[in-house]
Parts: C-alpha cells; sequence; structure tokens
C-alpha cells in the first residue's frame, strides 16, 4: 500500500519512512499542508498519516477540507496534544485512528493493518485466497500449507490484487501502488512481477486482462 506521510519534523519523518518502508508499505513523505494537497490531487493513496502542527495550515483544516471534498481516504492522525480535546476533535473532524506522539512504530504499522482489514470489509487477519493463506502482519504466504517465498515488491503485488478478488488493476494503478516518488521504475516492471508471481503461485490465481490489467477472480 502506498502511503502518504503529512509531517514536518524531519527526524520523526525520516524515522518513520524508515520502519514503513521495512513494514512493506510504499512511502511519500509531504512536510507542508500544501505538498500534501498536490500529492493528493495526483497520486491514489492507501492512506495518509497526518500530523496537526503543519508550518502551512492546521492539521485539521487540511482534513476538514478533505472530508468537505468527500475524499473518503484513511486518515490517521500523528500528534504530540496527547489533550482528550484534540482526540475528539481529530476523531470528529473525519479522521479514522489517532496516535499520540511518540508512539512505538510497530504500534503504527499495526493501526494501518487494521484500517486496510476494515476498508476492505475482511474480519480475519488472515487473507484466504482457495489455496493461498496469506499474513499481512508479518507479510507471509502460504500455498496449500507450504510457505511461498516473495521479494516485497512480489508480495505488495500479491496483496493488492488479492486484497478485493474481483477488482481488475491497471498497470499503471499498480506500478502506482508498488512505487513512491524518487523510485526508478522500468517499464515492464509489472508484468517481470507478474511473470515471477506465476512462477511462484502456479499460473491459474493471477489472471491478464488483455489490454486492460490484472485480476484475481474471487474465489469460487
Ligand atoms: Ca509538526
Amino acid at each position: 500500500m502506498r502511503i502518504l506521510l503529512v509531517e514536518d519534523d524531519s527526524m520523526l519523518g525520516d524515522a518513520l519512512c524508515r520502519s514503513l518502508t521495512q513494514d512493506g508499505f510504499v512511502v511519500d513523505w509531504a512536510q507542508n499542508a500544501e505538498d500534501a494537497e498536490l500529492s493528493l490531487s495526483s497520486v491514489v493513496y492507501g492512506l495518509v498519516l497526518l500530523d496537526l502542527g503543519l508550518p502551512d495550515k492546521e492539521g485539521l483544516e487540511f482534513l476538514s477540507d478533505q472530508r468537505s471534498a468527500a475524499n473518503p481516504i484513511p486518515i490517521i492522525i500523528l500528534t504530540a496534544r496527547d489533550a482528550v480535546v484534540d482526540r475528539i476533535a481529530g476523531l470528529d473532524t473525519g479522521a479514522d485512528d489517532y496516535l499520540v506522539k511518540p508512539f512505538d512504530p510497530d504500534e503504527l504499522s499495526a493501526r494501518i493493518r487494521a484500517l486496510q482489514r476494515r476498508q476492505a470489509g475482511r474480519f480475519s487477519p488472515l487473507i484466504e485466497h482457495g489455496s493461498l493463506v496469506i499474513n499481512p502482519a508479518i507479510r507471509e504466504v502460504y500455498r496449500n500449507g507450504e510457505r511461498i517465498w516473495l521479494t516485497a515488491k512480489e508480495y505488495a503485488l500479491l496483496a493488492a490484487l488479492i486484497e478485493r478478488p474481483g477488482t481488475l488493476l491497471s498497470k499503471a494503478s499498480i506500478e502506482e501502488r508498488l512505487y513512491g516518488w524518487g523510485d526508478e521504475v522500468e517499464s515492464n516492471a509489472v508484468e517481470v512481477h507478474i511473470h515471477n508471481l506465476r512462477k511462484k503461485l502456479g499460473h491459474g490465481i493471477i489472471r491478464t486482462v488483455r489490454g486492460v490489467g490484472y485480476i484475481i477472480e474471487e474465489p469460487s
């Protein structure tokens, strides 16, 4: 999943980028509200992490603008303001969750996964699809009980397709999910990942819709 981090503190932003990337997320980092708004208008993100004290705009105003514009993206507020009234205001302005600094990066990743589950309408922490079982918390994939070893990009691609079976993803939207700003992307990168995934998972799982994209059908 590709995440937009909106945080003006460079040390914290740096640390979050590192820990989230380690946990398999693709992160773009905006250091003010203007850059964040520009990013949101050009990239489809899976989630926003929002600091409340930004240099050019109050985080709450940013949040309220997104909700007024009917942007349904999940937003988690990250802030040092631990007063109860701030937490309530954040949630009531449209945030989906709230973490008070300092927090453990592992807790943040777990909250992101919980939001992903809710977004996908999934209740189980495991994703099961036919002979495949995926555990997003530890990014492990099993087929008929046997562990399958995937690269980070292969895993991210499989997760994107299998989280909402029956949803067709274009090559462009897969690229957008797998690569952040500044990542070098070969023009055939997605095809190569698909090819390798099929070699590892078997050929019946990911279907190519010629000229349109890729799909994992709903389990029968
Ligand atoms: Ca700040």
